[in-house]
């Protein structure tokens, strides 16, 4: 039997609160389980206002409209993440800087982020990768220090902390994402965080396709109308009955997904210290919510050769983000420098199986592989 890299859990509410949702009558968006949902995050990390969306895409596409994003305007951000985090800045003819990630991690170099700062520049997106913290008082410092708006693209995140504090805090937006492939699930799914005041009255409108349809059903104004720009962001009730039953769970689920990542890094850290790879260390400042494990290895062709051994062995191991600058859209226009440890960690680095239902004696067999590989 083939280990797969992700399987997607139930808890088995799911479908309960989905009968519930549509016993109601009401299953378009910004129904009751979409107001539990959000109410969750708001009370749970003191986020000043959240809305659901249909993916994290969209969540982003909603920042940049609430942001005023033109054209021209600059975007700092990594290289090393998924495209999604950069096409909705495209759409509004954003220019995109590229920073390199660090050298001993995949997050983004606040230094050499810095050092891209010009007068255009508009926005610092930082990214927290596999779930662990970006450096969020240097990123805030130096978002105030240049006047710049500061997003966390959360996708990884969700339910992780930087010294105590909720990460999607500390931006004045983040965007959360509940695609199959994360910790919490909706099949596709996201979250708009906002934390500054100024924007969310807007959001309001904007989310609900421009129209003024929540005061409406506040009772706050007397016609149902088109007042602003807007799409349709706001996910089925369905979705987000769904959604909840895995909220409910969430603090099992991560429980689970951390003594697995644990097992692993128990069993692989004696053979990373015969210098054959690397594991990475999580900084004092940062906790871990198992999003993902992986180790980085020598080189490309020995990372290609023990994704071999291990897919010939049934376990689906995987390579992760190709560097955005140099991926076919963009590698014309991008007219920085090298990248190189991005390029690093798109040539070595590998993901192993992490799911709630990967048993710990599979992880164990797994990892001897592993050593099998490198004895
Ligand atoms: C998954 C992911 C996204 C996109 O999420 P969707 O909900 O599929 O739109 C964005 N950024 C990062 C870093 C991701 O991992």
């Amino acid at each position: 039997m083939k280990i797969p890299f992700n399987k997607p859990w139930f808890t088995g509410k799911e479908i309960q609160n989905i009968t519930s949702a549509a016993s109601f009558g009401h299953i378009s968006g910004n129904g009751l389980y979409t107001k539990k949902c959000q109410e969750f995050f708001e009370k749970k990390y003191g986020y000043r206002k959240t809305f659901l969306t249909s993916s994290c895409t969209d969540a982003l596409e909603m920042a940049t409209i609430l942001m005023e994003l033109k054209e021209g305007d600059e975007v700092i951000m990594p290289s090393y993440t998924f495209v999604s985090t950069t096409s909705p800045f495209i759409l509004r003819g954003a220019n995109i800087l590229f920073a390199d990630s660090m050298q001993n991690h995949p997050n983004i170099d606040l230094d050499h982020a810095e050092s891209l700062i010009t007068e255009n520049t508009k926005v610092l997106m930082v990214m927290h990768y596999g779930g662990i913290a970006v450096d969020m008082d240097e990123a805030v410092a130096i978002c105030r220090k240049h006047n710049i708006i500061l997003l966390e693209d959360t996708a990884h995140a969700i339910d992780s902390f930087y010294k105590g504090r909720p990460l999607g805090s500390f931006g004045e937006f983040a965007t959360c994402s509940f695609h199959e492939t994360k910790n919490i699930s909706s099949g596709e799914g996201g979250l708009l965080i906002i934390n500054d005041d100024k924007y969310i009255k807007r959001a309001e409108i904007v989310w609900e396709k421009g129209t003024n349809r929540s005061a409406f059903s506040r009772g706050e104004v007397s016609k149902y109308e088109w007042v602003d720009v807007g799409a349709s962001y706001t996910p089925s009730d369905m979705i987000a009955a769904f959604l909840y039953a895995q909220l409910k769970h969430i603090d099992d689920i991560h429980d689970t997904r951390i003594s697995i990542w644990n097992r692993y890094h128990d069993n692989l850290a004696n053979i990373s210290k015969l210098g054959h790879f690397e594991l990475i260390s999580i900084p004092d400042y940062a906790t871990n919510n198992g999003h993902v494990f992986y180790l980085i290895t020598g080189d490309m062709a020995e990372r290609d050769r023990l994704l071999s051994h291990l897919n010939n062995n049934m376990i689906q191991a995987v390579f992760h983000y190709l560097p955005l600058h140099s991926s076919p859209y963009f590698k014309h226009k991008y007219q920085g420098r090298p990248l190189i440890n991005t390029d690093k960690f798109a040539n070595r680095l590998i993901r192993l199986p992490l799911f709630y239902e990967l048993p710990l004696d599979v992880v164990d067999i797994i990892c001897g592989k592993i050593e099998e590989f490198y004895g």
